[in-house]
C-alpha cells in the first residue's frame, strides 16, 4: 500500500492581519526543503497575500471554508474555485466550530468536499467527537459515522486529507491519551476509501507533546490551531514531524 504523506497545516482560524504575513515568510525561510507538507490557512481575507508572500517557496496556503456550490447568489460566501484562484492548494471542511457555529451537517461538509475536489483543491475533511460523547462511550460511532457521511464520491489521497479533532481537545489545552488518539486513528484508516489518504490528528498539539502523538502509527501529522500562529512554535512542530 501507498504511504500516506506527512502533513503539518495550521489553522489560522479568525486571526491575522497583513502584519502577520510576516510569520509565514519566516516559516518559509525557516523550513526551504521540508521533510514534510507545511500549509498555512489564513482567513480568507490573506489568502492571496500569503500565497504571494510564500511563492517560490515549499509552504502552502489553504482556506478554511467553501461554500457547497460553485457559484451563485450566496452573499459573504467563497467558493472552492475563489480560493484556488487566490492561490489556495488546500481547504479545511467540517472544522467542529463550523459544524457547531454554522450548523454544518456531514451532508453539506460531503457537497463541499465535492466543490473542492472539482476546483482541484484538498479537501481537509475534519471530524471529532463532543466530550460528553466520549463519556458516553460513542467516540468511534460518531467518527466513523462523520467520515462515512463527510466524504464524497472519488475521495481518494491525492485529492482528501482526513484529520481527527476530538471537540474537548480544541483550544483547551487538554489532549486524549496517546492510546486513545491511537484508537481513533487506526478506526479511520481500516474505514478509509483510499488507505494512503494522510490522517492528521488536531487539538492542542504544541511543540511540547508533538513529537510523541507523531510516534503514533496512524498518525500522519497535525492540524494545529493556536500553535501555528507564530513560526516559532509552529516551526517546532513542523521539525518534531521531519523527525518523526
Ligand atoms: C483546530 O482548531 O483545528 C485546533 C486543533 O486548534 P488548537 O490547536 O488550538 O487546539
Amino acid at each position: 500500500m501507498t504511504k500516506a504523506c506527512k502533513l503539518a497545516a495550521g489553522n489560522w482560524k479568525m486571526n491575522g492581519l497583513h502584519a502577520d504575513l510576516d510569520q509565514a515568510r519566516a516559516l518559509a525561510q525557516a523550513f526551504p526543503d521540508p521533510a514534510c507538507g507545511v500549509l498555512l490557512c489564513p482567513p480568507a481575507t490573506l489568502i492571496a497575500a500569503m500565497a504571494q508572500t510564500v511563492e517560490g517557496s515549499a509552504v502552502m496556503v489553504g482556506g478554511q471554508d467553501c461554500h457547497a456550490q460553485a457559484s451563485g447568489a450566496h452573499t459573504g460566501d467563497i467558493s472552492a474555485q475563489m480560493l484556488a484562484d487566490s492561490g489556495a492548494r488546500h481547504v479545511i471542511l467540517g472544522h467542529s466550530e463550523r459544524r457547531a457555529d454554522h450548523g454544518e451537517s456531514s451532508g453539506l461538509v460531503a457537497a463541499k468536499a465535492a466543490q473542492a475536489h472539482a476546483a482541484g483543491l484538498v479537501a481537509i475533511i475534519c471530524v471529532g467527537e463532543t466530550g460528553a460523547e466520549r463519556d458516553a462511550g460513542q467516540t468511534l460511532g460518531v467518527v466513523l459515522g462523520q467520515l462515512a457521511a463527510s466524504l464524497p464520491d472519488g475521495a481518494d489521497a491525492a485529492n482528501t486529507v482526513v484529520a481527527y479533532e476530538p471537540v474537548w481537545a480544541i483550544g483547551t489545552g487538554r489532549t486524549p491519551t496517546l492510546p486513545q488518539i491511537a484508537e481513533v486513528h487506526d478506526a479511520l484508516r481500516a474505514h478509509l476509501p483510499d488507505g494512503a489518504i494522510s490522517l492528521l490528528y488536531g487539538g492542542s498539539v504544541k511543540p511540547g507533546n508533538a513529537a510523541e502523538i507523531f510516534a503514533i502509527a496512524n498518525v500522519d501529522g497535525a492540524l494545529v490551531g493556536g500553535a501555528s500562529l507564530k513560526a516559532a512554535d509552529f516551526g517546532q512542530i513542523i521539525s518534531a514531524l521531519e523527525r518523526a
